[in-house]
């Protein structure tokens, strides 16, 4: 099963605000998505807090 959640980040790039779908289900993870406006790669990463809640955060590749 397969939980995509939409949500709302800011590109760490141009600053845009950029819908993504985020796997849920498959734990802590990251990976590299370009930013549909300026075509960056962000690097996402999720990972889960003691809740169970998941959290992304959105970093730049060269930070
Ligand atoms: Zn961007």
């Amino acid at each position: 099963m397969h939980a995509l959640d939409e949500i709302i980040i800011f590109c760490p790039y141009c600053g845009e605000a950029l819908d993504v779908l985020v796997d849920t289900s498959a734990g802590a993870q990251h990976y590299y998505e370009d930013c549909a406006v300026c075509c960056a790669p962000i690097l996402f990463i999720v990972s889960e807090d003691e809740n169970g809640e998941y959290v992304v955060d959105v970093k730049r590749d060269d930070d």
